[in-house]
């Protein structure tokens, strides 16, 4: 760990407060000492971290946006991206658990929840008491969410829901998910809506749950809702308003998934430098030949322009600006050059880059989420044009 704190010293881009800084060494004495001995087993079988889960609540981390009087901890973006990055740098999988859970299923209660409902639900997430989930994405309907088939129909003082989800992090170890359902068919994306739905409610169970590439450790599971009565009370936020909610909800998201990306990314090149000074070929390390230089060169300049962005999105949201532009080019850019830096991580590593006692692999192979989780590249692309279209619009 003493090679990842001098990098990130160098690299990182603003000046921290005393309280920041504070916060940065506690997350990384936690990972080094709570996370990094358990990572290679959590990984081998794909075995949910759930002690490590609930000691991030204890120490706040599962609250990290929300306001003190609903149980979080009342930091902003900006800390919250420091956060993901040191919980990812050590493990990706703990980094996309902490990030579903806040600024996607809380997030969602507290943006979009009445009073009753924010009370009910935000103080036992922020403080880890319970956990959460979202769940937007389906079988049919990934990159174009606006077609979600799951329905709830109204019936009485309840709603019932019929369909499934796939792909949903935390989907079995969440007391309550978020859910987004189709409630008027024929109003395309303004007739869909978002739930409330608890575990153990009749009619609603975690299914298959995925064996995965990377981030093994991570819950990824299918949703199965079949006559699922829950009270019409569990409606969130307004009827027809659920996926224009959910976006977002995703402005958020996707600035904690490019914080992800950072840390996966810093993880592997701290792994890169270390090793480099190590490992000697032609009668020195191979750290003194230039082209390992300038690969490292460009790993590291990378990374902090990716940094940047992340920073500048986080600092903006903190502000309460729309960020849709901002997050979903940090989160194109810093996914992409992760997925660079990790390839390249492996590339230094040589055979060893291939073998699973060595941490570059398992980087390579949780880095990929980050160009797919919360819309993927295309459609970050899409976002982004369709925000700097709108700006500059045609003047013929
Ligand atoms: C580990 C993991 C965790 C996840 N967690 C969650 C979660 O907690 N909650 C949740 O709701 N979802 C979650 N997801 C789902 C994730 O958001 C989707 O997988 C993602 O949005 C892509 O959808 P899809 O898999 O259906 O791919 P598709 O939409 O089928 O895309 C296939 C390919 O086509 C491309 N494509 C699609 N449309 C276009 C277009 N118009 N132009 C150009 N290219 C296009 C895509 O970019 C992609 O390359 C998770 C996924 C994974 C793998």
């Amino acid at each position: 760990m003493a090679g990842a704190h001098e990098s990130l010293e160098s690299m990182y881009p603003f000046v921290l407060s005393e309280d920041q800084e504070h916060l940065r060494r506690e997350i990384r004495n936690f990972a080094a000492q709570e996370i990094a001995p358990s990572v290679a087993r959590w990984d081998e079988a794909s075995e949910f971290p759930l002690d490590a889960v609930k000691k991030l609540g204890a120490m706040g981390l599962l609250g990290i946006i929300f306001p003190p009087e609903y149980g979080g901890a009342g930091l902003g973006y900006v800390d919250y991206v420091l956060a993901i990055e040191e919980l990812s740098a050590v493990d990706g999988s703990i980094g996309i658990i902490v990030a579903a859970h806040n600024s996607l299923g809380t997030n969602h209660i507290f943006l979009c929840g009445n009073e009753e409902q924010k009370k009910k639900y935000v103080p036992k997430l922020a403080t880890g008491e319970w956990l959460g989930a979202w769940a937007l994405t389906e079988p049919g309907s990934g990159s174009d969410a606006g077609g979600a088939r799951t329905t709830a129909v109204k019936s009485g003082d309840r709603y019932v829901l019929n369909g499934s989800k796939t792909f949903i992090t935390n989907g079995h170890y969440a007391d309550v998910a978020v859910v987004i359902a189709v409630t008027d068919k024929s109003k395309g994306t303004h007739g869909l809506s978002a739930f409330l739905v608890e575990k153990g409610t009749k009619g609603f169970r975690a299914g298959k749950k995925e064996n995965k590439l990377g981030l093994r450790a991570s819950d990824t599971s299918e949703l199965i809702f079949e006559d699922c009565e829950i009270p019409a009370e569990n409606l969130l936020g307004t009827e027809g308003e659920g996926f224009i909610d959910s976006m977002r909800v995703l402005d958020g998201g996707r600035i904690s998934i490019a914080a992800l990306s950072l840390g996966i990314g810093r993880g592997a090149l701290d792994a890169a430098l270390k090793y480099v000074k190590e490992r000697r070929q032609f009668g020195k390390a191979i750290a003194e030949f230039q082209g390992i230089q300038w690969k490292l060169a460009d790993m590291a300049t990378e990374l902090d322009a990716a940094r940047l962005l992340t920073q500048r999105a986080a600092v903006l949201k903190d502000a309460g600006r729309k960020v849709t532009r901002e997050s979903s080019m940090a989160k194109l850019f810093a996914s992409e050059v992760a997925v660079k830096i990790c390839g390249e991580a492996v590339q230094l590593f040589g055979g060893y880059g291939f073998i699973k006692d060595y941490p570059a692999e398992k980087y390579y192979r949780d880095v990929k989420l980050c160009t797919i989780g919360e819309g993927t590249s295309e459609i970050q692309r899409m976002v982004i044009a369709r925000e700097i279209l709108r700006v500059h619009p045609s003047r013929g």
